[in-house]
Order: structure tokens, then C-alpha cells, then sequence
């Protein structure tokens, strides 16, 4: 798989997105310091690279009545593209991976009412499944689908020094926006600049 690089900016207008798809370009602009249409380029860019790949909602379903569950469905390797498939096609299927391990083969997550999901198991082919379970959610603690920032190969500078950040990324929020430093000292320099132009505003 092709890695895309993506540099400060992007990760900037990245955050601000994950945090609200709807927030403006004007913005976002006034935010990072550069101009709308520079971010409509950026975010062309990210969407055009498949970075980006739709701006969604994120939908309490328990305001909605909607249960949610996870089924496990471990079965042989031969029928594991197939029934993944035609899970895709079910709308309550939610979300759906694959593992690597043969002998959990497909977890995904399902909403809907609780008859139809418990029915799922009678919408789909059972051929060359070994076992099928639907474990209901009790209580949603995290659902988050930002990009983990600070520990992943993104190539981000650092924020004070602006030298590239190998390793993990000290992250920080400043007036609500995300920065990343190579080290606490740099995070600790950082800090007082920024209290410095805080105290002139
Ligand atoms: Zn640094």
C-alpha cells in the first residue's frame, strides 16, 4: 500500500474535520492562517488520494432506539470473501473487518432492532461457517475514528523546532487545536511562546 505523505497543513485541516465535518473552510482558514482557497485545494487533494473518503455523521443510535451489536463469525478461509459479501449487503452492517487470524475470521459491528438483528444469522449463507455469535453492546464507551496522530507513521515537524518527529509525537491542545512537538522540551518552549503571545492579545 501506497503511503501518503501528508504534511502539518494537512494534518491541521485533517483534525479540524474529524472534530466536525461541518465546520467551514472560512474557518478552518482563519484557524491554520492560510487562505479558503488553499484549504479547498488541501481538501480536494486529501479526497482526490482517498484520504478522505466521505464526511459523515455520527449518529447516537441509543437516541434512536437502535441497538448495536457485534457479530463474530469465524468460518473456513474459503468462504470467508463470500459471506463478507453478502454482510456488506445487510444494512444493518456497520462496519466489517476481515482479521488476520483464520479463526475469527469476520467481526463486525451491526445496528438495527434487536429482531433484526438477531435475525441476521438467518439472512446469510452458513455453508463452511464453524460458529456464528451476536453479542449484543451494553454500553458504548469510545467510538472514534480519528487517525491516532501521535502514534502513527505520519510524517509530522514539530511544531517548535520544526524538525521532522521521529518516534512519538508529544501531542497538546492550545486553544482547542492540536500540536505536535519531537520532545517536552520543545513542547515546554512552545508553551511559554505561546503564553508570551496569549499575554499580548
Ligand atoms: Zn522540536
Amino acid at each position: 500500500m501506497n503511503m501518503v505523505e501528508l504534511d502539518n497543513l494537512d494534518v491541521k485541516i485533517l483534525t479540524h474535520l474529524q472534530s466536525d465535518s461541518r465546520k467551514s473552510f472560512q474557518e478552518i482558514a482563519r484557524n491554520c492562517l492560510t487562505s479558503v482557497p488553499t484549504i479547498k485545494s488541501r481538501v480536494d487533494r486529501l479526497t482526490e488520494l482517498g484520504v478522505i473518503r466521505k464526511f459523515t455523521l455520527d449518529i447516537d443510535y441509543s437516541k434512536l432506539g437502535v441497538s448495536e451489536a457485534i457479530l463474530l463469525v469465524n468460518a473456513k478461509p474459503i468462504a470467508v470473501n463470500r459471506i463478507a459479501q453478502e454482510l456488506m449487503g445487510l444494512e444493518e452492517v456497520k462496519e466489517l473487518y476481515i482479521t488476520s487470524d483464520s479463526d475469527a475470521a469476520i467481526v463486525s459491528r451491526i445496528a438495527g432492532d434487536l429482531q433484526h438483528i438477531i435475525s441476521i444469522q438467518d439472512r446469510i449463507n452458513l455453508t463452511d461457517v464453524n460458529n456464528i455469535r451476536v453479542i449484543s453492546v451494553k454500553s458504548l464507551f469510545r467510538k472514534d475514528a480519528t487517525i491516532p496522530l501521535a502514534s502513527s507513521s505520519i510524517t509530522l515537524t514539530c511544531a517548535y523546532c520544526e524538525k521532522k518527529v521521529t518516534g512519538n509525537a508529544v501531542r497538546k491542545k492550545f486553544d482547542d487545536k492540536d500540536y505536535f512537538f519531537c520532545c517536552d522540551t520543545c513542547e515546554g518552549e512552545f508553551e511559554k511562546k505561546y503564553a508570551k503571545l496569549i499575554a499580548k492579545v
